[in-house]
């Protein structure tokens, strides 16, 4: 390894004070000079940290943005997400190939550009779009894509303007009465160090605030069972590691109403006995880190984070932002606290929970952007004010990132209880085949349940929001959803790291019409041992897209399998077909 390279791991790991639990930003700010963290530098960063270096590589290895080899000196992300490929990613991905002479997952021959495709990078309102060293490019079409290429080989990427460079779109189509609504900055703050942190919970629990991520877990209950628990300190984590296909609402919030995100987070650490934050924000979202940091040191200078937060004596309270390297499964809470404690982000076994045992072993509360946005406003206007708004067990308002085929994708925040059909209609969406509720591990409504409502009773929702026109081939979208499980699967558990492949490889039969009856059978039995078997969150959804058409959407499947009792699910002449495509050879021979 070059001396240099050895100066930078020094420099880095004495930055964070040689300290392993930082190891996810001493492995990022590494990175970020010498692009990439092969195995000499993972040897040197486990030495000057006096670890093995098995931790760190297991670590660098497990984050998507990580490189372990030397790669080209810009690298272009191309998100492939379904909505992206809704939208023409795949023309774009084939018209950066041209511009750029190398194949996606390769370095051109100069070494100065590498292709990926990444999976949703939250920007589905705005699709097609790309990551070039961490600054967001929307909206690309593929006439952009030569200027984009010249532009970054030129170095006058941030002049190029073919494309919306930098210029994320927010695209808040609808503010509703809490998120949304004005607020005064320190307001809520100052309201609950007024009150007992038993009373800030007990305003939880009569508002029936809950958990915004999916879940619906109620609120007060974590923050008790968190403040209760013994431990030498505790901790709150904002999870902002939005990472379910199509849902971006969190990245909306942290643009216009981050200050509300900031309030709930101290908020929280006040009713919790915690000094400490995190703000674990996705690495997609890096081009927010200046704004947030802003935002922090605002409050800083006005009283309302530091040492006796606005002049309360004994509550000190801070925030850090960690920010992730590309892993869906941070967005599991535990598998968060791993990464956050420097740690492949693996899910955890539990109990115990992390309100018991979470960062460091000690009693956290993890809670999402949206949640602690409704903690902060219930505190200002009242639990009675938030419970009078949506349903009986969905109080307040709920976010919804809407995407796909509607004339209006974008952010909409509407009372829980509203109908799918008056959203669509309000997205222009009206002529739906179907919606994806919850993303990928949600389901896919059909319009015979269209008149359903959206709230925890009935369609529980993290946000996501994927509308698919009638034109949409509906199994061909499931199987990108498929694909995005089998790549994001942690391998730890069997059911999941071998189910999501076995399931894409059978669900691909059924794609290519080489199904039968019996094919289908076994699509559900894979699905159903999954759901029950898988360790977490993740294996445990990983089948809801063929599960919830197979349930929904009979007639797409019958259209696609065959009378027989079985038949082979290869193909000789497809596979050849296939590997000609590939190779660019031109297949002769092959009867039709
Ligand atoms: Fe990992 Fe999947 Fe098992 Fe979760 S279910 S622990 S993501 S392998």
């Amino acid at each position: 390894m070059s001396e240099e390279y050895k100066k930078v791991v020094q420099e880095v790991v004495e930055t964070f004070g040689k300290d392993k639990t930082r190891l996810m930003d001493i492995a990022r700010g590494v990175h970020a000079r010498t692009g990439h963290l092969s195995e000499d530098i993972v040897g040197a960063i486990a030495e000057a940290l006096g670890c093995h270096r098995v931790e760190v590589r297991d670590m660098a290895s497990f984050f998507a943005f990580f490189a372990r080899e030397p790669k080209g000196k810009t690298t272009v992300r191309l998100c492939n997400a379904v909505v992206e490929r809704m939208k023409g990613a795949d023309d774009v991905a084939k018209a950066f190939e041209e511009a750029v002479g190398a194949r996606f997952g390769e370095t051109c021959p100069d070494g100065a550009i590498s292709l990926e495709h990444t999976p949703c990078m939250g920007m589905s309102d705005q699709a097609p779009a790309a990551m070039v060293n961490g600054k967001v490019l929307t909206n690309i079409r593929p006439d952009d894509v030569r200027g984009i290429v010249e532009a970054v080989r030129s170095g006058t990427l941030h002049e190029h303007t073919a494309s919306s460079i930098d210029e994320v779109e927010t695209n808040l189509r609808q503010a509703g009465s809490v998120v949304f609504a004005p607020f005064e900055r320190g307001a809520a703050l100052r309201k609950a160090l007024g009150m007992t942190p038993e009373d800030v919970i007990n305003e939880m629990n009569k508002s029936r605030v809950r958990g915004r991520g999916g879940a619906g877990f109620p609120l007060a209950m974590k923050w008790d069972f968190c403040r209760k628990a013994k431990g030498d300190a505790h901790y709150v984590i904002c999870n902002a590691d939005e990472g379910e296909p199509g849902t971006f609402k969190d990245r909306v919030i942290m643009t216009e109403r981050a200050d509300l995100m900031f309030e709930g987070m101290t908020i929280a650490g006040y009713a919790v006995g915690a000094k400490e934050g995190f703000l674990y924000l996705r690495g997609e979202y890096e081009y927010l880190l200046a704004h947030l940091e802003q935002e922090l040191a605002k409050r800083r200078r006005m009283g309302l984070l530091g040492e006796n937060v606005c002049g309360c004596e004994g509550f000190d309270f801070d925030i850090r932002i960690q920010m992730g390297a590309g892993a869906y499964i941070c967005g599991e809470e535990s598998a968060l606290i791993e990464s956050l404690e420097g740690k492949r982000g693996a899910p955890r076994d539990r109990p115990p929970f992390p309100v018991q045992k979470g960062y460091l072993g000690q009693p956290t509360t993890v809670n999402n952007v949206e949640t602690l946005c409704c903690a902060a406003r219930i505190i200002e206007c009242g639990a009675d004010w938030f419970a009078a708004i949506g349903t009986k067990d969905s109080t307040g308002t709920k976010l919804l990132s809407v995407a796909g085929d509607c004339d209006a994708p974008g952010v909409y925040e509407v009372e829980y209880g509203i109908t799918l059909e008056a959203l669509l209609e309000m997205v222009g969406g009206e002529n739906a085949q179907g919606v994806q509720i919850g993303g990928p591990s949600g389901q896919c409504v059909a319009p015979k349940d269209f008149g359903r409502s959206i709230c925890f009773e009935d369609l529980p929702t993290g946000g996501s929001t994927i509308v698919f026109g009638p034109e949409r081939d509906l199994l061909e979208c499931m199987d990108g959803f498929l694909e995005f499980f089998a790549e994001e699967s942690c391998g730890w558990c069997a059911p999941c790291r071998a189910g999501t492949s076995i399931l894409r490889m059978q669900f691909d039969k059924i794609l290519k019409g080489r199904g039968t009856a019996d094919d289908l059978k076994k699509l559900e039995e894979i699905g159903n041992t999954m759901k029950t078997m898988s360790r977490c969150g993740l294996g445990q959804t990983a089948a809801n897209p063929v599960l919830t058409t197979l349930r929904d959407f009979p007639a797409l499947y019958d259209a696609r399998t065959r009378d027989e009792q079985f038949v082979p699910a290869f193909d000789i002449k497809d596979a050849m077909r296939e590997a000609c495509a590939i190779t660019g050879q031109k297949p002769h021979d092959l009867e039709e």
